[in-house]
């Protein structure tokens, strides 16, 4: 096993590229897998996905209730209607933290190591956990949500 090394930058363009679909759960991607275990562990990340090892495809690792959780082509079937604001930070931007709103409970179905189908329903931070690394799957950074739309006003009193 190795660790690989991590993709960084809001320009780098693997980072900015959507990931293709696995098509199979195959040996190569499971030892793909493996890397990516040790290389989260390593860098003591709750998630890690894999454009931002250098490898554009849908897949993931997420910090699930606690517990380092493969998702491969994973879809977010449904989101609350609730959302919440909480500081982010990514491995792919050292030293950044970014306020995001996201929704509070997510379901999400997906493939396991081994290829069989799942489907979770998570609130709080493994919700938040899965979605900021699905952000990563398409593309997405936390310098995207500078954006004003995001940056909501604490105490704004809405005359
Ligand atoms: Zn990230």
């Amino acid at each position: 096993m190795s660790v690989l090394p991590i993709q960084k930058g809001a320009d780098n363009p693997i980072l900015r590229k959507k990931g293709a679909k696995v098509p199979e759960v195959s040996k190569a991607l499971k030892k793909l897998i493996k890397n990516m275990r040790e290389t989260v562990k390593a860098e003591d990340g709750a998630g890690l996905a894999a454009p931002q090892i250098g490898e554009s495809l849908q897949l993931c690792l997420a910090l699930i209730e606690g517990k380092m959780t493969v998702l491969i082509n994973p879809e977010i079937t449904w989101k609350s209607d609730e959302t919440d604001i909480e500081e982010e930070g990514c491995l792919s931007l050292p030293g950044l933290q970014v306020a995001v709103a996201r929704p509070i409970a997510i379901t999400v179905k997906f493939l396991n190591e081994k290829g069989a189908a799942q489907e979770l329903k998570l609130m709080d931070f493994s919700a938040r956990t899965v979605q900021h690394e699905m952000d990563h799957l398409n593309g997405v950074l936390l310098v995207d949500y500078l954006a004003t739309d995001h940056m909501i006003p604490q105490n704004e009193q809405t005359a």
